[in-house]
């Protein structure tokens, strides 16, 4: 397809990926919660990208301090040098992490922050005089990368079933979905039986051939805002420690503030062994990627080799400028504290779209929201996957003018279609509303169609 802007004639015959088709249209220039196409027409930035951008676009502090390191010095690599912005950006870190959580491994996105933690856990044991323990347990609804490693990991089948065999696959365990519980129960009465399931798991593969847990606080793309009950995680880790199984907490969508605190776990008052970050880290401005490690893990690594692991451009001083930037902007504007404070009214709007028929279920936490789209909603039946209600309510929306998530079918079809939304945290409750009203007139619009 060919497109004239500004002069030129552009072509897009030669992008390989996955999905962009030709319908999309061609961004120009971005400025807070809003997207503008070549054409002046302005998107709300509903998603935050991916679950990536939160203190909003272009913010002269961020171009500024990109320009001001660009002016010293972009690449020196920590085998031979350390770097100031290293330095600073991995001290704010730990101070944003939660206590004990003090050593911080940069790299350049989620997935590598994820297979980090998996080959640190691994390299963790083996540093303590077991060399058995090197499977990973996760959940089904669960996404952790496309590196071949963290795909073993994940539970997304629409991601999975092409690459399988996978290198070495990886046992999982039910999610903890409330809404279509795993096991038929209802909580509180379930006794969080879908947490217990851990520890069966762990018993069937031997817990002497286990090296990590890994879970996602709260499930972003795989699930539409998952949430557990209050006691899940305390179970999990006490399980964790039980078998001598680290706990790994992938937070690349919910780290860095968009759960209404620092970090998405926070909120269970549990600390993991690991947690793995990406996307707000930077807020889209440099690719950037962070694994966060508490004390004790960094125990065996102090006096032997150290980790067998690094990265080309983990480290490197323009993005960990940038990263650095974004953070002491999110601190100074208290950004965190918005989407804590706004958390009750967004959710209070979108569950108002419960009215609507095919909306089965409102879920989430702070800045993240999953709705979850029904045939009917007394067996909470799902749509026929080739109805795709989730992708035609998300072009919709797009047409109308508000960019959110589409998911669909992650796991078997259980989970049926659902829409994520993570706009940036400097909304206003204006900009949440305006959300919630485009989301409701593009589910009506597509619903009259079905
Ligand atoms: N983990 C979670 C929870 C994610 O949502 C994603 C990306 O969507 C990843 C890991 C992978 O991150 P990246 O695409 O930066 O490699």
């Amino acid at each position: 397809m060919n497109i004239d802007f500004d002069g030129k004639t552009l072509s897009d015959e030669h992008i390989f990926f996955r999905s962009a088709g030709s319908v999309n249209p061609v961004v120009d220039r971005a400025e807070g919660i809003y997207l503008y196409d070549v054409d002046g027409k302005r998107y709300i930035d509903g998603m935050g990208g991916v679950g990536v951008v939160s203190i909003g676009h272009n913010v002269p502090e961020i171009r500024d301090a990109a320009v001001a390191q660009m002016e010293k010095v972009c690449f020196a690599h920590p085998f031979h040098w350390k770097n100031m912005p290293h330095m600073e950006l991995t001290e704010r870190i730990a101070r944003f992490a939660p206590e004990g959580m003090t050593k911080v491994f940069l790299c350049s996105g989620g997935s590598e922050a994820n297979e980090s933690a998996i080959k640190l856990a691994r390299q963790y044991h083996v540093e303590r005089g077991n060399t058995s323990k090197y499977k990973v347990i996760s959940r089904w609804n669960s996404f952790h990368g496309n590196t071949i490693g963290t795909l073993a990991s994940g539970g997304m089948r629409v991601r999975r079933d092409l690459f399988t065999p996978l290198l070495t696959d990886m046992p999982h365990i039910a999610s903890c979905n409330c809404y279509h519980c795993p096991f038929g129960l209802e909580y509180p009465s379930c006794k969080i039986r879908c947490a217990h399931d851990l520890e069966a798991e762990i018993l069937r593969t031997g817990p002497d051939n286990i090296a990590a847990f890994i879970a996602e606080p709260v499930v972003g793309a795989a699930g539409g805002g998952l949430i557990a009950p209050p006691e899940y995680y305390g179970i999990i880790r006490e399980i964790c420690d039980r078998y001598d199984i680290l706990m790994i907490m992938d937070e690349v969508i919910t780290g860095f503030g968009r759960t209404g605190k620092n970090f998405g776990i926070e909120h269970w008052g549990v600390t993991p062994d690991i947690i793995c970050t990406g996307k707000g880290l930077s807020s889209g401005y440099t690719p950037l990627g962070a694994m966060i490690v508490h004390e004790r893990v960094f125990e065996p690594f102090k006096s032997g080799r150290g980790f067998a692991h690094g990265y080309t451009f983990g480290g490197n001083p323009l993005s960990c400028a940038i990263g650095e930037a974004v953070l002491k902007y999110m601190e100074e504007h208290q950004l965190v504290g918005n989407v804590a404070a706004l958390e009750g009214r967004f959710f209070e709007m979108g569950r108002e779209l419960l009215e609507l028929d095919i909306v089965g279920d409102v879920r989430g936490k702070g800045f993240f929201m999953g709705l979850e789209f029904v045939e009917d909603k007394s067996s909470r039946s799902p749509f026929a996957p080739s109805l795709n209600v989730a992708g035609r309510i998300a072009d919709r929306c797009f047409k109308n003018g508000l960019i959110v998530g589409a998911g669909k079918g992650s796991i078997d079809g259980v989970n049926g279609d659902h829409i994520n939304l993570a706009p940036p945290f400097t909304c206003t409750e204006a900009d949440l509303a305006e959300i919630i009203a485009i989301l409701r007139s593009s589910i009506e619009e597509v619903r009259h169609e079905l």
